[in-house]
């Protein structure tokens, strides 16, 4: 069975007008046992909850995006209150994106640095979005001792180098359905080198739909095409890959058996 460990279901339109239900139907059909659906502002997270409502087998986690903080300041003690629900089993998702962003480095920084710190106090796993800044995600989290709470670089598409610095301290590395497409040579180059032990499988739902659903919107169903192109590049079955990665999804977040 898979997990899809990262992906916004309350951004799904069809959720949007049908409720959750049958998207998360449809995932169980497609052998995905659990989801993890992150909030990418603080002000979403209410939002988000009551659009998912209760449900047996999908956990949450709350931050403030990067790319989401433009009119905004984080609110820290709100941070805090929102991620010592029991139900939130990790910190973000937070970090660093300079490919998107030219203008606003240091308030992306500041809010990384307070996510970190939040996740360390309270114990969860940090869920971190890293683009074009390599040397500054990874100095920030040398200097923060994320490694006390580990996390996760999710929709991983940065280079070895960086996958081989963040698992130095203890991080996942997530692949999603970017691995899938026709010109990522390079990301499948080092999806290859990353140890199956240490990777994550993700939709980002409802962005980033793989091959062969490109142009459609994304669901956690779709998780096992990125799987299987994960098995192909390390030689091993898809039952694996599942196998594997889900085992590493409940030892990252190790929350969630308590909540289901
Ligand atoms: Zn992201
Ligand atoms: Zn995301």
């Amino acid at each position: 069975m898979f997990v899809d460990s990262h992906c916004h279901l309350d951004k799904i339109k069809e959720v949007q007008t049908n409720g959750v239900g049958p998207t998360l139907a449809r995932a169980e059909q497609a052998g995905v046992e659990h989801v993890l659906c992150v909030a990418v502002t603080l002000d979403d997270y209410p939002v988000m909850r009551r659009a998912i409502g209760e449900q047996i087998n999908v956990s949450f986690s709350c931050g403030l995006h990067p790319l989401y903080m433009k009119d905004q300041q984080l609110d820290v003690s709100k941070l805090t209150e929102l991620v010592r629900d029991p139900q939130v089993v990790a910190v973000g998702e937070t970090g660093l994106d300079y490919f998107y962003d030219k203008e606003f480095h240091a308030q992306q920084q500041s809010s990384f640095e307070q996510h970190i710190r939040v996740a360390c106090e309270i114990e969860k796993p940090l869920i971190i979005h890293t683009r074009d800044a390599h040397a500054d995600t990874i100095r920030m989290l040398r200097e923060g001792s994320a490694e006390h709470c580990g996390g996760v670089l999710h929709c991983f598409t940065e280079s070895l180098r960086m996958a081989e610095e963040a698992m130095e301290i203890g991080f996942y590395i997530s692949i999603s359905g970017i691995v899938t497409f026709a010109n990522a040579d390079e990301l499948r180059e080092t999806v290859k080198k990353i140890p199956l032990e240490r990777l994550l499988i993700e939709t980002d739902s409802p962005w980033l739909a793989p091959v062969p659903h490109r142009g459609k919107e994304n669901e956690p169903a779709f998780v096992h095409e990125v799987a299987r192109c994960v098995a192909a590049l390390h030689g091993v079955s898809v039952e694996q890959v599942a196998e594997v990665t889900t085992n590493n999804f409940y030892t990252l977040f190790n929350s969630v058996k308590k909540i289901i």
